[in-house]
């Protein structure tokens, strides 16, 4: 039975119940209660099987040697994708996790070798940087990263045709970063979570992890899915 149909249902027996009068109600209270708490259940369920709503998880400057690990179990517990755009520097150190990600389904992309923001007189440089941690990251995965979120969101859009890559910038930032207050970052991103939104976290902060696997938790109740940043760019 579709949504709409179950409600007109649900509407027809409450106005049977009225139209056979007051006593009845008060003697079927409870039982009704849990008519109309079942109702509601059977529509919100139905709501997120029918329709998943697609929302990314993004996470910068990591991988971390204890926080990315504790992300990727829960991410793995929860059935979520994410994806990680991971420094040169912190993949040359911890390249197991970077392979874990990609094995576990994840995406990996680039924020250069060792966060260089994009300034008017480093564009070289910081090429030089893209191209280093796309070296190492294929080195490690067998696969040349297509996509980077530029430190900052400092970006030249040459680059796109020059290396061939696809800048990936976000549309909820929670400033994780400078807040150790779990419940803060979940409120931020849950009050603005949306369709197709595009969430920018840390996986180098204790605080980022424990929030960003509350955020899928109430997301998912919600009837979102949580999806590699690719599945939401070329929707
Ligand atoms: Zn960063």
């Amino acid at each position: 039975m579709r949504v709409k149909d179950k409600l007109i249902t649900a509407v027809t027996i409450l106005a049977g119940i009225v139209l056979s009068g007051g006593a009845f109600l008060v003697e079927r209270r409870e039982e009704l209660t849990d008519a109309a708490e079942y109702v509601m259940c059977v529509i919100d369920k139905e709501e997120a099987v029918d329709d998943p709503k697609k929302i990314a998880l993004t996470f910068d400057d990591g991988p971390h040697p204890y926080y990315t690990e504790q992300l990727l179990d829960g991410l793995k517990e929860r059935g979520a994708k994410a994806s990680f755009f991971v420094m040169g520097k912190q993949a040359e150190a911890y390249p197991e996790l970077v392979l874990r990600m990609q094995t576990e389904g994840h995406l990996v992309g680039n924020h250069t070798y060792s966060h260089l923001q994009l300034g008017k007189n480093n564009r070289e440089t910081f090429k030089s940087e893209l191209i280093k941690t796309n070296e190492l990251l294929s080195g490690i995965t067998g696969e040349e990263p297509q996509y980077v979120r530029p430190p900052y969101g400092s970006w030249d859009k040459s680059f796109e045709s020059e290396l061939t890559m696809i800048p990936v910038l976000w549309t909820i930032d929670p400033m994780d970063w400078c807040s150790s207050d779990v419940n803060g970052i979940v409120q931020k991103v849950t009050k603005k979570a949306e369709e197709n939104a595009v969430i920018l976290m840390h996986d180098e902060y204790k605080s980022s992890v424990t929030a960003a696997l509350e955020i899928v938790d109430i997301l998912q109740k919600q009837g979102y899915e949580f999806v590699t940043v690719d599945e939401i760019l070329f929707d």
